[in-house]
């Protein structure tokens, strides 16, 4: 055990979706508790890598579409080999469709359940399947001693607990990722490897852009939220940070939301 629990020094962490928003946020995040970082995504993360360089730790960019899932384990064998081993997978990475359940599209139903669902299941098998074949070979897959091989951190939504308004794939998704991430720490809590999920509240990104400018939604959700602001990805750092490090070796399959209230209004 570490003196300091939450130190990420040595640890290598991958995160999904990390060229904006949250994903950036944990992304820098988890490197200044001293977690060298891949970044999985389909756009270029010129600042989040730009940033990684300033906070001095090691990073690597794979691009890659997740509405696709069928190279993921060609994806985490680069990361891990990139950094050196891997022992945290954040899925971040998530999109959204806004329509009325009963015009919504097959297109608009897939797209959504692919990347945040479908394809956040087969990259945490395929992370599972390196940290185990690592144990199995008596090699370490990441760099975590003890019986804590890894942490998976799944990002879900107040609608892994709530229904939304005009957005069924999404909710059907973040809903399915809170169980999986059950289902997951289930199975894996014996290889070691920990999974859980965070909730975000209301937070400031391109993917609230469309509710940020919509003055009576904009009004609707401050009121509700007793903190009385949007969430900052700042916000997320100590939940990441714990999730990802030793301080919650313990924990297992919880969804932890951060949402300056929301839910227990
Ligand atoms: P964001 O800024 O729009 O970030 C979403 C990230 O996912 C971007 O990096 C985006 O890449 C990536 N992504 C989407 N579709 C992809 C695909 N097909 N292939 C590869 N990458 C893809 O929004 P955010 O708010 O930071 O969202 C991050 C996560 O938090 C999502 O899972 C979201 O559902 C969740 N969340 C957000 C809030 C909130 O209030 N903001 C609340 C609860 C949960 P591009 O830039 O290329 O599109």
């Amino acid at each position: 055990m570490r003196s300091n629990l939450f130190d990420l020094t040595g640890k290598s962490a991958i995160v999904t979706g990390a060229n904006t928003g949250l994903g950036q946020g944990m992304a820098l995040a988890l490197a200044r508790a001293g977690a060298d970082i891949a970044l999985i995504g389909r756009s270029d993360p010129v600042e989040t890598l730009e940033q990684l360089d300033k906070i001095g730790v090691k990073s690597h960019f794979i691009k890659t579409d997740l509405s696709q899932s069928d190279k993921a384990q060609e994806i985490i064998t680069e990361a891990a080999a990139a950094l050196g081993g891997l022992d945290i997978l954040v899925n971040n990475a998530g999109t959204i469709k806004r329509n009325e359940a009963i015009n919504f599209t097959v297109d608009d139903w897939d797209n959504v359940i692919n990347v945040n669902l479908r394809s956040l299941f087969f990259y945490s098998q395929a992370f599972a399947k390196h940290l185990i074949a690592g144990k199995k070979s008596g090699k370490k897959s990441g760099k975590r001693s003890g019986k804590n091989s890894g942490k998976i951190i799944n990002i879900v939504s107040m609608l892994s607990f709530q229904g939304g308004i005009r957005v069924p794939s999404y909710t059907a998704s973040k809903s399915g990722v809170s169980g999986l991430t059950k289902a997951l720490a289930n199975e894996w809590a014996t290889h070691g490897i920990n999974v859980n999920a965070i909730a975000p509240g209301y937070f400031a990104t391109n993917n609230t852009a469309e509710l940020q400018a919509d003055e009576k939604r904009n009004k609707d959700i401050l009121g509700r939220i007793p903190t009385g602001r949007w969430g900052d990805p700042s916000d997320l750092d100590g939940a990441v940070i714990f999730l990802a490090s030793e301080a919650s070796n313990y924990v297992q399959g919880i969804t932890l939301p951060v949402d300056g209230g929301w839910l227990s209004r």
